[in-house]
């Protein structure tokens, strides 16, 4: 199934050490503490499952999946989040790598450290044979971020959302100006008014600069024909993977 597909992707990237981004290996807070945000929702019975600052739980998405199929709730955060996933089996254990550890580190030390640093995040659709919609998101946010901080992520409507009549979408960037917008909620939006996957992801983005930002985000889109697009604002280059049953494919938005 799509909840099982993206659950299963979304995991490649969290337990992969040399993603400094999600997961475990994810560069930590600017007190040296690994905490991750993700969101899975599910287009059926449009539930939702989310964890925010969820700290020594190597898979995320997997605990956001257990809210969604375990609890009425939707959103767990912090230490006790942590607490939820152990009650669920999941295991405590270390998240920072001798690597991301070393670069927390040298953050520290250099008296010109910037505040925040941007960087990627894993956001997926799917779409199945039934045509079940699921959209996820997992990160470990904003490297060197302010303790507490949760990001858009684990955000119905800002880090993914779906709809089972008409799609889903995915959102990466600077969370802390895109959860203004609920950038995904919004694409979901504008392809149920018949928009294609690329220009609901583009009008979306809009808003965010009509209103003044700057800043660099990506969105992904699918829509229930199957068909998929992507945009970005921002200077860095935004690659997304496209998989269906003609494309197997990496494409980079410059
Ligand atoms: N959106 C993520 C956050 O703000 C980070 C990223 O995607 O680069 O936590």
């Amino acid at each position: 199934t799509s909840l099982d597909a993206v659950e299963k992707g979304i995991n490649n990237a969290e337990l992969d050490p040399e993603n400094s981004s999600v997961g475990f290996g994810g560069l930590p807070d600017e007190d040296g503490e690994v905490t991750n945000d993700a969101v899975i929702m599910w287009g059926p019975k449009h539930a939702a499952g989310a964890v925010g600052c969820l700290k020594r739980i190597k898979r995320p998405i997997s605990v956001a999946r257990k809210v969604l199929e375990k609890t009425r709730h939707t959103l767990l955060v912090g230490d006790d989040a942590t607490a939820f996933a152990v009650k669920m089996g999941f295991k405590e254990e270390e998240l920072l790598t001798e690597k991301s550890r070393a670069r927390w580190e040298e953050w520290k030390k250099n008296p010109k450290h910037t505040d925040f640093w941007n960087h990627d995040t894993i956001g997926m659709v799917a779409i199945d044979k039934n045509g079940d919609v699921t959209a996820g998101c997992s990160t470990s946010g904003l490297a060197w971020k302010i303790r507490g901080r949760v990001g858009d992520s684990p955000i119905v409507g800002s880090g993914a959302y779906c709809d089972n009549d008409v799609g889903g979408a995915a959102a990466t960037g600077n969370g802390d100006v895109m959860m203004r917008f609920c950038p995904t909620l919004l694409t979901v939006e504008f392809m149920r008014q018949g928009m294609s996957p690329t220009e609901a992801c583009e009008k979306s983005l809009q808003r965010i600069t009509d209103k003044g930002y700057r800043v660099s985000a990506c969105l992904v889109a699918v829509n229930k024909k199957g068909e998929s697009g992507a945009a970005k604002i921002g200077v860095r280059p935004f690659p997304h993977a496209i998989r269906n049953p003609a494309l197997d494919e990496v494409r980079t938005i410059r």
